[in-house]
């Protein structure tokens, strides 16, 4: 465990494509074809593994990205999706049944949250949300219905971070499954090393970089991919969450520079914090010593990737937190937009926006408050530069 490295690992996989390309060649058929009509049958039996049948099954380059993948989160396989909330919801369709239950973190993704508080009851799959970062709320929660715990890593947007070794014990004891969503820190932290059963991705924000496109990814044991797969019962199978081969090559790309981003929005997002924190502004970031679970991120991270290109600034009310996000997308600080992890930075009041699912009276129980501004630092070559316009932003408006 102490020599795994998700970049290291990455790096190893060695792809020829059809002609010796030094990318794998992209798959451009929905269908294959087969030489004998009785393979086709022990496809479809189950009985016959390693062929292709049908690209919303399993097609070559979502393969080779998937294969990256599980390298990455150190789980025997993985599998990609066409978006985030894809691979959550066939994840926790898959894990759970009609009268199970799931104790989830209650900072979570909007769209996780609506999911597990508005959609999975109607299969009478109820959620429990608690405060994952204290132990003994989520042991209180569990019931012998329990099937699933679930948290983020690094939770959206009040960046807590939840201990996964402690709850993958907790997990284990009660014989549940804990999946948790890494989005917000790949390369940082390996949940799957930690005792995650299942690690899934927005693969949209950092993982992919470049603001293109909407994909997901599951990583976790050959037993539950293969499952998700299923043609008689797999959630991924069933409910259709494909990938596109073209999208699925150009995100494979990208992942080969992944630790190289992750270094430099963790550099710039360290940078900026300290110095905000310095010049009195209520900062929000793993990586201060004022971050209420700064010394557990320290004992769980891959230190080399830093802490995360993640930060709030709260500015107390919606009005000034809007001013700022306007007066900053003037200054071509970066875009007032949803969605995290580009190369450009990106910042939104998430009280408004991709949390507003979340009743406010919930939101403020949480310290979501309407004047949090979420930023994510991109990839700023001089963020000293980018310092400077901040500061001008923000003592303008006092
Ligand atoms: C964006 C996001 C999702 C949803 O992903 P999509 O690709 O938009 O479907 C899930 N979890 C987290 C933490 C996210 O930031």
């Amino acid at each position: 465990m102490s020599n795994f490295n998700p970049a290291d690992n990455i790096q190893d996989l060695q792809y020829f494509g059809e002609f010796g390309g030094v990318n794998p060649s992209i798959t451009d058929s929905s269908t294959y074809t087969f030489l004998k009509a009785g393979t086709m049958e022990g496809v479809f039996e189950g009985e016959i593994d390693g062929c292709y049948l049908y690209s919303r099954h399993w097609n070559p380059s979502n393969k080779y990205l998937s294969q990256a993948l599980a390298k990455m989160e150190g789980t025997e396989s993985a599998s990609v999706t066409s978006s985030g909330m894809g691979a959550i919801t066939s994840t926790l369709l898959q894990l759970c049944s009609a009268g199970d239950e799931i104790v989830s973190s209650r900072t979570v993704y909007g769209g996780t949250y609506a999911f597990l508080k508005n959609f999975l009851p109607k299969f009478n799959i109820n959620t429990k949300f608690v405060d994952t970062t204290d132990l003994t709320q989520v042991e209180a929660a569990i019931t012998p219905n329990t099937k699933v715990i679930y948290c983020e890593t690094m939770s959206n947007p009040m960046l807590e971070i939840s201990d996964i070794r402690a709850l993958s014990k907790i997990a284990k004891a009660n014989d549940c499954q804990l999946v948790v969503d890494n989005t917000f820190s790949p390369m940082i932290f390996s949940p799957a090393e930690m005792g995650a059963d299942v690690v899934v991705h927005s693969m949209t924000k950092f993982i992919n970089g470049m603001s293109d496109c909407v994909a997901g990814t599951v990583c976790g044991s050959d037993e539950f991919i293969t499952s998700l797969y299923d043609v008689n019962d797999g959630a991924a199978m069933l409910l259709g969450p494909v990938l596109d081969s073209f999208r699925s090559a150009g995100i494979l790309k990208n992942l080969r520079t992944l630790h190289i981003r992750m270094k430099q929005h963790s550099l710039n997002a360290l940078s900026l914090s300290t110095q905000l924190d310095e010049d009195g502004f209520k900062v929000i970031y793993p990586g201060l010593p004022s971050h209420p679970q700064h010394e557990l991120m320290k004992r769980m991270m891959n230190k080399e990737f830093g802490f995360g290109g993640l930060l709030v600034l709260d500015m107390e009310t919606a009005e000034r937190a809007n001013e700022l996000m306007e007066m900053m997308q003037d200054e071509n600080v970066g875009y007032l937009a949803v969605s995290l992890g580009s190369y450009k930075t990106l910042f939104s009041a998430p009280g408004g926006s991709t949390s507003s699912e979340i009743p406010e009276e919930e939101r403020m129980e949480m310290g979501l408050t309407d004047g949090l501004v979420r930023i994510s630092i991109g990839l700023d070559n001089n963020i000293e530069r980018t310092y400077e316009v901040i500061k001008r932003c923000l003592n303008k408006m006092n």
